[in-house]
């Protein structure tokens, strides 16, 4: 039998159950319209202020100023990639700054390098991506185009619990699997992009936030859909945008805003799940080894390793059995991986943790 509260996918992943049920009910009729969701003009008034609504929310869950545009665009965190040094290192004559941290930020800086001159201020692979640079390991430039980190490496499970950069350098972030899962300070960045299949939704549309100040750099020849402007003019509305995705991403904001109660009270529960899974690690003596060094520990990407692959493999088949999914590591790493994301219930978590004590208790 499915069990949607069981999905422990490191994305597209879990949906609160509230907003799945509201999804059927759309793909069905829209209530307000009285037609199908997927098949709603992009150019009615209603998606219109859909696009509103939803960028209301993200700003009042925020706290974010009108200094920032919020944009709903598509190809993914990975366009963000090239969209972003486009913008501000091509042409620059300066050199942007990565810090390589795991399997996503090393995939940002191929797409920096067609643009212009990078610095990796910080390379975690010989350590094998388990931990996360400290403040003085890192020698940040002045006169660097930008500051470009992720604050949670989706694959490795560890995630910044400080803020990297100078504050007087530009500063981008690829929130992709935390954005919206804890309280922090908008007014530190200038552009923080994050796609919507980890946690405020269905894959599609990726969330930017940028400072209006940076488009005033735009360098010329840019093809107008990798040209933030043209988005931001046309309230995303610029070519046929995913009304689907965006239309559910409306239905996690609200859940965020009036279930959950705002991004502290999301903060606490994240905290609480995965306190409780890295306990059940802990507590296993060996058995379970987490992958990430204990104070970088992702409160979203939960990765841990058995002591043989074929222990491994048992894990993987007898939970599946159990009803869980999603728990295989990423390609790249192998091992387990459990996501939490915000819409995992605490009590899901719970049966995660009975599942892994018992299955240690009897190997
Ligand atoms: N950045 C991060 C942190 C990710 O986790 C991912 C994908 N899981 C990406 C970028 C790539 O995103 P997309 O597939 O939407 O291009």
């Amino acid at each position: 039998e499915l069990n949607n509260q069981l999905n422990f996918s490191g994305g597209p992943g879990v949906l609160p159950e509230s907003v799945l049920a509201a999804t059927r009910q759309a793909i069905e009729a829209v209530p307000e319209v009285g037609l199908s969701l997927l098949g709603i003009s992009h150019r009615s008034q209603w998606f219109a202020e859909v696009v509103a609504e939803a960028e209301r929310n993200i700003r009042t869950l925020l706290g974010l100023s009108d200094d920032f545009a919020v944009l709903f665009l598509q190809g993914g965190a990975t366009l963000q990639f090239s969209m972003v040094p486009m913008l501000l290192l091509r042409g620059s004559g300066k050199t942007a700054e990565y810090l390589r941290t795991g399997y996503w930020s090393s995939k940002s800086i191929p797409d920096a390098q067609n643009e212009g001159a990078v610095r990796v201020l910080w390379d975690g692979e010989a350590e094998g991506f388990r931990r996360l640079p400290a403040p003085a390991e890192l020698q940040h430039s002045p006169d660097a185009a930008y500051l470009h980190y992720v604050s949670n490496e989706t694959v490795e499970g560890v995630q910044f619990k400080t803020i990297p950069g100078l504050d007087s350098v530009t500063r981008v972030c690829d929130m992709s699997s935390d954005f919206l899962s804890r309280p922090f300070d908008p007014e530190r960045f200038d552009l923080i992009y994050a796609h919507a299949q980890k946690n405020l939704g269905p894959a599609g549309v990726t969330v930017v936030l940028i400072r209006r100040a940076l488009l005033e750099r735009v360098p010329p020849g840019l093809p107008s859909m990798l040209d933030y402007r043209s988005h931001l003019q046309a309230h995303s509305i610029y070519n046929t945008p995913p009304v689907f995705a965006i239309y559910v991403v409306l239905l996690v904001s609200r859940w965020l805003l009036n279930d959950i109660g705002g991004l502290a009270s999301m903060a606490a529960i994240n905290q609480q799940k995965a306190a409780a899974l890295y306990g059940a690690i802990d507590a296993s003596g060996g058995f379970y080894e987490g992958w990430a060094a204990p104070a970088d520990r992702s409160l979203m990407n939960v990765a841990f390793r058995l002591p043989t692959p074929e222990r491994e493999a048992a894990f993987l088949r007898e939970s599946a059995a159990a009803g869980f999914s999603g728990l295989a590591g990423h390609r790249s790493l192998g091992g387990i991986r459990a996501s939490i994301y915000n819409a995992m219930t605490p009590q899901a978590v719970a049966m995660l943790c009975d599942f892994m004590r018992e299955f240690a208790r009897k190997a």
